[in-house]
């Protein structure tokens, strides 16, 4: 089974100094241009689903969307992933669905919204991590809090996360990656002008959690040509800024060896879509303007994976299973 907990993929990760790209799907061709783009460069792949996304396809969708992208292509090792999970019932859905990694931001309070203390994100992480672990499930953990809202999620403030908590967090809950903030925003207004990441931050994060795998969210680049098709066709996206490649690339030998990518995929499906409905307005078969635009995302992801590194790792090893690995947390 190519399906993997993400745990196997991160230390695969830290030990070939590469991130694995997590991108988010909703639907059918979003996740064809995902797991296209992960065969086409030979990646080991993570796919995720906010709690928003689950909602949109009513839950047993997407499931099955992610089990045939994984059934078609055996040789790409692929982690099931809970982006932004909300509580120890979220979770639970996530696992019940067969997912093999969830998110549980204790950063936040349940509503997504409210930042919250750090006594309860211990509580609440912990009391996934110990769910979690029992069926062989990786948890990543947050701690701090990201810019934006993206699908409802976020409280809208910037709070770097203090390297002084870190070991204590990662001791006490048991997570087995933690998201920092560092300055990285959700959404496609990022920032008004090129964004300064906390890499001080980020390097003594490394140095207090030697080989930990660390996760950087909202850390689409925005790409200044994906925005200009869609004002071009018809659409209104001023000043959208995002992280520059460069500055991941800067992360990533620090110790992030997962990288959340949503906002590009979309602005590069919208673009295309676009396109299509503005040069040719006679068309209305759906498949006319959702090909592109499965084709936008695929090229946009082919590039990801070759810049966070990924690309030619899907075979450097044995898939390990859920079953392995509660074996592994169990002893
Ligand atoms: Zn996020």
């Amino acid at each position: 089974m190519p399906l993997v907990p993400m745990k196997q993929l991160l230390e695969e990760a830290t030990k070939g100094n590469y991130a694995v790209g997590a991108y988010n799907v909703n639907n059918m061709e979003q996740m064809q241009a995902i797991i296209w783009a992960a065969k086409e460069t030979q990646s080991p792949l993570i796919i995720q689903a906010s709690r928003g996304a689950l909602k949109y396809s009513s839950l047993v969708y997407l499931k099955h969307l992610m089990l045939a992208a994984v059934e078609e292509n055996p040789e790409i090792p692929v982690a099931m992933h809970l982006d932004h999970g909300n509580s120890l019932e979220s979770a639970k859905t996530a696992i019940g669905l067969g997912f093999t990694s969830v998110m549980i931001d204790g950063s936040l309070e349940e509503d997504g919204k409210t930042a919250s203390d750090y006594e309860y994100n211990v509580k609440v992480t912990k009391s996934v991590v110990e769910y979690a672990h029992a069926n062989g499930v990786t948890v990543e953990g947050e701690l701090g809090t990201l810019g934006g809202i993206e699908d409802g999620v976020g409280s809208g403030q910037i709070h770097v996360t203090d390297p002084a908590q870190v070991q204590d967090f990662v001791e006490k809950t048991g997570v087995d990656a933690l998201a920092v903030a560092i300055g990285t925003s959700h959404g496609a207004y990022k920032f008004k002008e090129e964004p300064k990441l906390a890499f001080d931050v980020l390097a003594e994060i490394g140095k207090r959690l030697p080989g930990f795998p660390l996760v950087m969210h909202g850390s689409s680049s925005v790409p200044e040509e994906l925005v200009a098709i869609v004002n071009k066709y018809g659409g209104n996206m001023p000043n959208a800024k995002g992280v520059p490649m460069k500055a991941i690339q800067q992360a990533i030998p620090l110790g992030v060896r997962k990288v959340n990518v949503d906002t590009d995929s979309r602005l590069a499906m919208t673009g295309a879509i676009r396109k299509v409905f503005v040069e040719t307005p006679e068309k209305f078969d759906p498949r006319d303007y959702l090909k592109p635009a499965r084709e936008a995302v695929k090229q946009l992801l082919v590039g990801k994976m070759k810049d966070f590194g990924t690309a030619g790792h899907a075979g450097d090893y044995k898939p390990k299973s859920l079953e392995d690995y509660k074996k592994l947390y169990a002893g």
